[in-house]
């Protein structure tokens, strides 16, 4: 027992020592450009009136699943809400997960078997790479959005290929090369998977995510959608072929040996779905003030800022390191500025950076005292 405690007393004492230790955090009050909630459909009152009307409609539905889908936990409007998913993202079907987390280990864990091969993007999310470490089949990571790596790292392959990317990177802000990999996947007969957590809400005519937005979904094996994000809930969806969707049901554990959404969550869904196509000026508003911070921050000597053209930015420090940017964080919070950094290991060592994430409804004033904030506290 005492070295269970010792063990872990010692690992907490390595992070801090590299001043990467974790806490959980409350920030009430700040200015939000820290939260995912790019549309704001988190706080939106009109999503709460439409969740409170149909909430009546299914009143005599079970407040929670009760069981596994496969036992108890199923009922029509799980089947009624994955016809509207798969619908809006233009494909064949879907199938609800709890969590994005959820979607990408129960999805990556089942689909390549033994003998396959799986190439990821080194930037891709944690749940992806945990779920390929759970599964049977090799798999490589490549460079970030370097698909000359891909190509070479191709000879490594045996079965089928899958390929892994996110279409906008969390992290980065930056977009895959998806046409690009379209291609390749087209000529060495490689699966696309392709987790759009981060471009639901912003890219398509209706927020449906890059993959629709490009006309790529065709060519696309399965989509990730999450929906903790801009669609302001919670739960996540894997849209692909039908018949991913009845082998999902019957080999993926994170699907199998879980309790269903409990019914407020679909609901949820059904209605964030309904405000979706509406939220076009939002959409429009999110990408104009990130555009405007991005220009602003790169004016600013010691700061660079990336990418042009996302709502997902990152500041880098010139010098500093990690104790520079931790104590620019900590002063942009006393400044009334919810903006985080994001250390090792979540990024790689030398890349830690504030991830400053523009919303909808953030203001131009916000944007411009932000800007200001950061030229004065580094
Ligand atoms: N994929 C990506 C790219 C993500 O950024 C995240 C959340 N950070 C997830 C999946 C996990 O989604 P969820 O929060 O719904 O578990």
């Amino acid at each position: 027992m005492s070295n269970v405690l010792h063990t872990m007393q010692q690992k907490l004492a390595d992070r801090a020592a590299q001043g990467n230790l974790r806490q959980l955090n409350t920030t009430a009050g700040l200015t939000d450009f820290c939260s995912n909630d790019y549309l704001g459909l988190a706080r939106s009152e009109t999503l709460r009136a439409y969740i409170k009307a149909a909430e009546q409609k299914y009143s005599h539905l079970p407040l929670g699943a009760t069981g596994s889908r496969l036992l108890s936990g199923n009922h029509p409007l799980f089947e009624e809400l994955e016809q509207t998913i798969a619908q809006y993202h233009l494909g064949e079907a879907a199938l609800l997960f709890n969590s994005g987390y959820m979607a990408n280990v129960g999805l990556l864990s089942a689909l390549p078997q033994r003998g396959d091969t799986v190439f990821y993007d080194e930037a891709s999310h944690a749940s992806m790479k945990d779920g390929l470490r759970l599964s049977f089949a090799k798999s490589y990571g490549f460079r970030h959005n370097n698909v000359q790596d891909l190509r070479q790292k191709l000879k490594f392959a045996t079965g089928q290929v899958y390929v892994v990317v996110e279409s906008v990177y969390s992290m980065e802000g930056d977009m895959a090369p998806l046409q690009e990999l379209v291609k390749l996947c087209q000529d060495i007969g490689a699966a696309l998977i392709v987790d759009e957590a981060h471009a639901v809400g912003l890219y398509g005519e209706k927020g449906e995510g890059l993959t629709v937005a490009l006309g790529l979904e065709q060519q696309v094996f399965a989509q990730v959608i999450t929906y903790g994000k801009a669609m302001g809930a919670h739960g996540a969806a894997v849209v692909g072929p039908q018949v991913l969707r009845d082998f999902l049901i019957n080999y993926s554990r994170a699907f199998i040996y879980t309790t269903g959404l409990p019914t407020h969550a679909l609901v949820t869904l059904k209605c964030a779905y309904a405000l979706l196509p509406q939220l076009h000026a939002e959409r429009e508003k999110a990408k104009a003030l990130a555009k405007r911070l991005y220009a602003r921050l790169n004016h600013i000597a010691g700061v660079r800022c990336t990418p042009d053209g996302s709502v997902i930015l990152s500041v880098m420090l010139e010098e500093g390191g990690t104790a520079k940017l931790k104590a620019l964080a900590l002063f942009l919070q006393e400044e009334g500025f919810d903006v985080r950094p994001v250390l090792p290991p979540t990024v790689p060592e030398g890349r830690e950076r504030l991830r400053v994430i523009v919303h909808a409804y953030n203001t131009m004033e916000e944007i411009e005292g932000l800007a200001k904030a950061i030229a004065k506290g580094i």
